[in-house]
């Protein structure tokens, strides 16, 4: 049987784009402040938060702010990613990830993929007002109170927990409604300024929750 011939470039099955956007590092900063990338196109997983590891595989708790572009509705697939086509349609100002990433040599990614990571206080921490609101929220609505409530609901189901729980998800959903209604933020920025909302990520979680 004739041996399959070694990959050694990218051959445009589009594969990589489908799985999912890349994470912003310090290098994509300008593509954001620009606007060539804009906010709405982002979303944040926040320090804490249980995410896939792209590199060692498996369900991680999030080392710092992970900013992502996001998928198209109901699929992984990068907003970016053109199907028809199997292009990008920011080619030319493709993130750092996408540029560096071979998958035919996937060490060129496992070297640069927890260096320098992008996070919200990059881009907020001048503007001032919303970035407090985004430090109250990151404080209120923090996984290091969330997580062991979740552990605490698994084991024990403690009417305490599940309690605490109903109201950081409240808390989550009402701040985003708030932003929206007084400071007029476009409602798809939403994601970026204050990561996805708990009451998608926990019900995924944990459908305990669901009981609530
Ligand atoms: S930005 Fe472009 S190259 Fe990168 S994952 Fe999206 S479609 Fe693919």
């Amino acid at each position: 049987m004739e041996q399959e011939r070694e990959q050694t470039g990218c051959r445009r099955c589009g594969k990589c784009c489908e799985k999912g956007g890349p994470a912003f590092h310090t290098e994509d900063r300008f593509l954001i402040e620009t606007g060539v990338i804009p906010l709405k196109y982002l979303f944040t997983i926040r320090k804490g938060e249980p995410a896939h590891d792209n590199v060692k595989g498996g369900i991680v708790q999030a080392r710092s702010d992970i900013i992502k572009i996001k998928g198209k509705k109901g699929a992984w697939s990068c907003i970016f990613f053109e199907k028809k086509t199997k292009s990008c349609t920011i080619y030319a100002d493709r993130p750092h990830e996408c540029r560096t990433f071979e998958c035919w040599n996937p060490k060129n990614l496992e070297i640069i993929y927890e260096k320098n990571r992008l996070t919200r206080k990059d881009l907020l921490s001048g503007i001032k007002g919303l970035w407090e609101l985004v430090q109250d929220h990151s404080r209120r609505c923090s996984f290091k109170i969330i997580n062991p409530l979740l552990e605490d609901i698994r084991k024990n189901r403690t009417p305490e927990s599940l309690e605490k729980i109903r109201f950081i998800i409240s808390y989550d959903d009402q701040i985003r409604k708030l932003t929206v209604k007084k400071a007029k933020m476009d409602p798809d920025m939403l994601d970026f300024v204050f990561g996805i909302p708990l009451s998608e990520i926990l019900f995924k979680l944990d459908k305990t929750l669901l009981l609530l």
